[in-house]
């Protein structure tokens, strides 16, 4: 089976219109999934869902086989407006996820390094997150996400805030660490050239939050 399963997953939010209808889908290990479409169409609720951050929706979302009822550590998501502690350096914000996890302070220490390397700001491991630049803050907030080595990364639109030359630089590093670490990836964008770049699969929501079509970008353009 797969990781992640959708069946006839609906929700609206209290006394509102209905969001998301009847949305089904499954997401495999190792895949990188994009989810499309217009502002308003239901994106971050659906991730918000896969999340688990929503527990009340109808239908089905199974991860595991397990339905997601609530966040656990198996998922890691990296929030929109990135949720820094911006007086705190990069180190000790990458360290958080790992203090709450109860790693040994050896061991914090050697990921924490690790990851920051992987992600380019070694040099700024002292540095407080206020004087860092946009991009360097997102990269940041990857490696505090990944560092944790959640099973499925949750991305809510993360390059939305940069502007467009960081944001190509910041895409191209995604897409490799994405196959260097071989991380389940759910994307959230309104971009459709983000989503066709680093996808193996555009799941496509209409304005109403239906899936308008779901689209194998690996048939149609081999990468490497
Ligand atoms: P997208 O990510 O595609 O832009 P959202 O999932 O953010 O869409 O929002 C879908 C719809 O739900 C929008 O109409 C939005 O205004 C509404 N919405 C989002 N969050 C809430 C909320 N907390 N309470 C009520 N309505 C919400
Ligand atoms: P996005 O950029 O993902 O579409 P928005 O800018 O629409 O998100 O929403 C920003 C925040 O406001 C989110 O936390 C969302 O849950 C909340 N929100 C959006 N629309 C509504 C709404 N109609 N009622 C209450 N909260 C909302």
């Amino acid at each position: 089976t797969s990781l992640v399963n959708l069946e006839k997953v609906s929700f609206q939010y209290k006394n509102d219109l209905q969001v998301l209808n009847n949305i089904n889908f499954k997401i495999e290990q190792e895949e990188f999934v994009s989810i499309l479409g217009p502002s308003g169409c239901g994106k971050s609720t659906l991730l918000n869902l896969i999340a688990g951050f929503i527990p009340y929706y109808t239908g089905s979302i199974k991860i595991e086989d397990k339905q997601v009822k609530m966040p656990s550590e198996d998922r890691g998501f990296v929030f929109q407006d990135l949720a820094l502690f911006p007086w705190l350096s990069v180190y000790k914000n990458v360290e958080f996820g790992l203090k709450m996890q109860g790693d040994s302070k050896t061991s914090r220490d050697q990921k924490v390094r690790g990851m920051v390397e992987l992600v380019g700001l070694t040099k700024y491991l002292d540095y407080p997150i206020s004087s860092l630049s946009g991009g360097m803050k997102q990269r940041v907030a990857l490696a505090r996400t990944l560092v944790t080595e959640p099973n499925i990364l949750l991305l809510d639109e993360p390059f939305s805030a940069l502007d467009a030359q960081t944001r190509d630089v910041l895409q191209e590093e995604l897409f490799s660490l994405h196959n260097n670490l071989n991380m389940t990836t759910i994307l959230v964008t309104h971009s459709i050239d983000e989503a066709v770049f680093l996808s193996d699969t555009i799941v496509l929501l209409s304005k109403n939050g239906q899936v308008k079509d779901i689209i194998d970008i690996e048939l149609e353009s081999p990468r490497d």
